[in-house]
């Protein structure tokens, strides 16, 4: 009889389960075992969102250095945080 199977997650090491039915599903299609948990795998396609690259910006009104998610050559004006509540 076919149970659910505890592993340990590869990146964080963390046990969890696999059902049956995916146990199944990956020996169908001869692809191996997860290996990590499903919070990993799921923050990984987090991670690579959050992971945006950040630019060296100049605040538009006071110069100071910042970083932002913008790129210099988008149309965004940005400001720093002083700047920024200042405008409002
Ligand atoms: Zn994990
Ligand atoms: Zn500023």
């Amino acid at each position: 009889m076919e149970q659910s199977a505890k592993f340990n997650c590869r990146k964080c090491g963390k046990e969890f389960l696999v059902i049956a039915q995916e146990q199944a599903f990956y020996k169908q299609k001869g692809i191996p075992m997860p290996f990590a948990c499903p919070e990993c795998r799921r923050g990984r396609r987090q991670g690579l969102r959050n992971k945006r690259k950040l630019y060296a910006r100049e605040c538009g009104k006071c110069g100071v250095m910042l970083e932002s998610t913008y790129p210099p050559d988008s149309p965004y004006t940005i400001y720093c945080e002083k700047c920024y509540f200042a405008e409002f």
